[in-house]
């Protein structure tokens, strides 16, 4: 079995798809909204994909112009991908 390529880790602050680098960044959140959002200054057009079976919320991502599927992975208050939420 030919292995899957691995891609840099995905979280909600990704701006650009690993494999396709189509960008991620949709249009500008407004200011007296933004707090709604975990103070991100723009949408993401990235997908999330729920398995209710599994996890109640996302359980990995879709990207919408490629279609490839990215593991979901924890993040630090930076932003930095720190630990994948669900094995394969
Ligand atoms: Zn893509």
């Amino acid at each position: 079995m030919p292995k899957k390529p691995t891609y840099a880790p995905v979280t909600n602050k990704t701006k650009r798809c690993p494999k396709c680098l189509t960008s991620w960044q949709g249009t500008k959140i407004p200011d007296d909204v933004k707090h709604h959002y975990g103070n991100h200054t723009h949408f993401s057009k990235l997908i999330g994909i729920e398995l209710p079976s599994v996890y109640d919320g996302i359980h990995h991502w879709k990207c919408p112009k490629c279609g490839e599927e990215f593991p979901r992975w924890m993040e630090d208050g930076k932003g930095n991908a720190t630990k994948r939420m669900f094995p394969d």
